[in-house]
């Protein structure tokens, strides 16, 4: 199947990234079904795309045409097996959970039609574990995007190891028809994205447990020395300290490597529910 074929799609999860993904998609032409089990995550999904396309025609990047068409072609529901039954391409974004992928991988694969591809949008969760839930482990692959989605021009296409040319090419062909630069990677902890930035925020964490600095001078160490337009703690603030946790402790855990220790201090922040940016405070104190 090419992407030419690709014409329907389902976002199942429509939290921040789900959200986005069906913008991009919508606005794009595909016909999207966004599905979240939560009523009102729905509902805000559904308010924030609209304010978000609105953002855009203000900035005149499209017109009110494309916004209303774009909107259009949202249909919203809290039915996974309705949202998946005409879908050519399902992409996933539900919690980063493992147990919650791979169920919702097997209820994917037993309502989608035949022929559909299931991508997931998993920051670190293997594509070849959640392929195993399926019977169709060929059409299954990784779409990372970034947040925000209708922003960021990265996808990490992921291949699973059993994933085919012909539906890895369906996949790479659709990232580009959304105006996105793909970059193929293989299914290892990680990927790329995050097998480099984990440890790199890790380790200015350490820096702030040793007292090598504080995490203003940490932050501005790597904006001004190394031209990163964020620091490390920032960014951890930005992300969520407990999100960075969960993937330090896949990496620890699946490539075996202490190298990739989570820090103390990082697990004690979580512990204390200093989460960064949605607690209000991290490295850094935010206004709620
Ligand atoms: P989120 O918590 O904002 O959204 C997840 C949504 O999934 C929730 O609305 C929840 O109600 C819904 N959900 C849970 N179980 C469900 C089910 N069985 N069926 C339907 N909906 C279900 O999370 P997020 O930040 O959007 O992350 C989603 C995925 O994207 C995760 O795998 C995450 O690792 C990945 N990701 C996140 C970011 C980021 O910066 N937030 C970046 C790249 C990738």
């Amino acid at each position: 199947m090419d992407s030419l074929s690709i014409q329907r799609t389902a976002v199942v999860g429509a939290g921040t990234m789900g959200n986005g993904i069906a913008h991009v998609l919508a606005l794009a032409g595909y016909d999207v079904a966004l599905v979240d089990l939560n009523g009102d995550v729905l509902d805000a999904a559904t308010s924030t795309i609209a304010s978000n396309l609105d953002r855009q025609v203000d900035k005149d990047r499209i017109d009110a045409d494309d916004r209303d068409r774009a909107l259009d072609r949202l249909r919203p529901t809290p039915d996974t097996a309705d949202g998946v039954a005409d879908a050519d391409l399902v992409v996933e974004a539900v919690s980063e959970t493992q147990d919650v992928k791979q169920t919702v991988f097997a209820e994917l694969d037993r309502h989608a039609p035949d022929h559909a591809i299931l991508a997931s949008n998993t920051s670190s969760i293997s594509i070849t574990g959640l392929a195993a839930q399926t019977e169709r482990p060929e059409q299954v692959i990784g779409m990372h995007f970034f947040n925000p989605v209708p922003v960021m021009r990265l996808v990490e296409i992921v291949r699973g190891q059993r994933t085919t040319d012909a539906t890895f090419e369906a996949v790479d062909e659709l990232a580009r028809d959304l105006g996105k630069e793909p970059v193929e990677v293989e299914d290892y902890p990680g990927f790329v994205s995050n097998r480099i930035l984990m440890p790199m925020i890790n380790e200015a964490v350490f820096c702030v447990m040793e007292g090598v600095a504080e995490p203003e001078d940490i932050d501005t160490v790597m904006k001004l020395g190394m031209n990163h337009p964020m620091g490390p703690l920032t960014l951890a603030d930005f992300i969520g300290l407990d999100v960075c946790l969960d993937i330090l402790e896949v990496l620890h855990g699946d490539l075996g490597d202490d190298k990739y220790r989570p820090c103390p201090l990082l697990r004690r922040m979580v512990t204390a529910g200093q989460l960064g940016r949605k607690t209000g405070e991290g490295f850094f104190p935010y206004d709620e």
